[in-house]
């Protein structure tokens, strides 16, 4: 067994999910009507909160997020269990050590680089 330290790459994983859910949620909420909006209207701190977070998600809309974003979430949750149940950081074809350069990249990753380019 290599030992690859999972801590680390479990709060990588965990930071991602965090941004993720928050982006969702932000996806969610401006598909709904912005009632609650208009009733702080005037609180500068908040619109311009606002403002950063539409930057944000046009910028990520331009990568179709909201469908990815629900796939790497799953993604993320099915590696943060390989990490519980010890499997994290191998490959799920050849079953050799993925690397820590690439988890590093993708910590989700489940096949490693060769693996992953032979799918391609
Ligand atoms: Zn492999």
């Amino acid at each position: 067994m290599t030992s690859i330290e999972t801590g680390e790459f479990k709060k990588l994983l965990e930071a991602e999910r965090a941004r993720l859910h928050d982006a969702v949620d932000f996806l969610a909420k401006e598909n709904a009507v912005s009632v609650e909006d208009e009733e702080l209207g005037g609180r500068g701190v908040d619109s311009h909160m606002a403002d950063m977070a539409t930057a944000t998600y046009d910028r990520e809309l331009d990568e179709g997020l909201e469908e990815g974003a629900q796939t790497t979430l799953d993604e993320i949750e099915a590696a943060l269990g390989r990490i519980e149940d010890g499997s994290y950081g191998v490959c799920e074809v050849c079953g050799k050590p993925i690397g820590a350069e690439r988890l590093s990249a993708i910590p989700w990753a489940r096949l490693c680089i060769d693996d992953q380019r032979r799918l391609r």
